[in-house]
């Protein structure tokens, strides 16, 4: 007899990389030889068409389909959100069965549209200027649910069947440091990048990193993406106060790691991303030791006005400073882009991603405090 489909936990091929399609197979008990077939044929619907059932995959015998759908289904995880923001900027909150959950963010723009994708469910690292550290619960993203937001972004804005692209570069710049979650990260990227699927160039994904420095080296080996680095101070004593983890790794050793990165050798920028704190870093001088400090390295330094957090205990600089410090750095030869922050208003913006369903309440109270927060700022940006 027929066992009822409801009764069998279908195993999830949607955001699987090859080697685990290829487990796949072998439990749908292929010949060898036709292993690497099938996997192929299988990669080309998920991730060349988009492909939301088995049905869909016609080059499939039926009689293989129908024992295909029996064990496995191409299902994304659940969306429990989406907002979309008054610039374009959407945010999806991305639930996982065990409850987990995390954000992706797309952030359209003339040129280009990047999608910010997460690694870790919160993040172990504390930064002292980010809300993502405030989160308790923190763990590892498996490749396929690092896969699965672009799937996730892609279904929701139509992409698949559209001549061009809304997608054209993705930053591993969401919640989580990825380098501590090296495998899957390295798993995910090379899902992304593949030329019969997806196909977004390693030149269009770009890891940031807070500076783990000894997985700098091999992320250039094994991964290959662009690199940037978290900087956000010009001496020890004060990264040791924002990004906690340079008392381990101090900026000499992480700036040797940049000089040794593959791609830096080849001349391809390293992008350096400075938070602009009012009083804390942002000073004429500090500008002036950025530009000593990372000479020699191709790079480009992003200077990002800081996104204010309820109980967040420093202030965005002045926009005058910042233009300011930008025009130091300028004229030292490094482009200094301001990056105007994106989606505020659906809290989608750099260090302000926190998922708690949970904690409704508690997120009414701080959209309105991050209202009045934003109101305070001396230039709407
Ligand atoms: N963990 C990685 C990647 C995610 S954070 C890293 O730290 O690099 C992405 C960027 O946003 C980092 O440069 C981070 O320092 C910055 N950021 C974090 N909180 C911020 C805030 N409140 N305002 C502005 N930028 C912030
Ligand atoms: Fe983690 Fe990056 Fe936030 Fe630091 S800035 S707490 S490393 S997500």
């Amino acid at each position: 007899m027929n066992k009822n489909k409801e009764d069998t936990i279908l195993k999830n091929l949607s955001g699987l990389n090859r080697k685990e399609l290829k487990i796949a197979m072998e439990d749908m008990e292929v010949p060898e030889k036709q292993i690497n077939m099938r996997v192929n044929q299988v990669w080309n619907w998920l991730y060349a068409k988009g492909a939301k059932t088995i049905e869909e995959m016609t080059d499939l015998s039926k009689d293989f389909r129908s024992e295909f759908k029996n064990k496995y289904n191409l299902d994304r995880p659940k969306i429990s959100k989406h907002e979309v923001s008054s610039d374009g900027t959407q945010k999806w909150l991305i639930r996982f069965p065990d409850k987990s959950e995390i954000e992706t963010v797309f952030i359209p723009d003339d040129s280009r549209g990047t999608l910010c994708v997460s690694s870790q469910v919160g993040c172990t690292l504390n930064c002292t200027f980010c809300y993502t550290g405030t989160q308790r619960l923190v763990r590892n993203l498996t490749s396929q649910e690092i896969v699965n937001q672009l799937l996730i972004a892609k279904d929701s804005l139509k992409e698949w069947n559209k001549p061009q692209r809304d997608i054209t570069n993705i930053v591993m710049m969401g919640m989580g440091e990825p380098l501590y979650n090296f495998e899957n990260v390295r798993d995910g990227i090379n899902v992304f990048s593949d030329d019969a699927g997806l196909s977004i160039s390693k030149r269009r994904i770009t890891l940031s990193t807070s500076g783990i420095v000894p997985r700098i080296e091999d992320a250039g080996n094994e991964i290959g993406s662009m690199l940037a680095i978290s900087l956000h101070a010009t001496n020890n004593d004060l990264r040791d106060e924002l990004v906690p983890i340079n008392k381990k790794y101090p900026i000499e050793n992480l700036l040797d790691a940049c000089r040794n990165y593959p791609r830096v050798k080849n001349s391809k920028r390293i992008t350096f991303e400075y938070v602009m704190l009012k009083g804390i870093n942002d000073s004429e001088a500090e500008a002036r030791d950025l530009i000593k400090l990372i000479s020699g390295i191709p790079s480009k330094i992003n200077l990002i006005p800081f996104n204010p957090w309820p109980g967040s205990k420093y202030e965005c600089s002045e926009w005058d400073q910042i233009e300011k410090f930008s025009d130091i750095i300028n004229r030292g030869g490094y482009a200094s882009p301001i990056r105007i922050p994106r989606g505020r208003d659906i809290s989608a913006a750099c260090g302000q991603l926190k998922s708690d369903t949970k904690k409704e309440k508690a997120s009414i109270k701080y959209k309105k405090e991050l209202a009045k927060l934003e109101s305070e700022r001396i230039r709407p940006l």
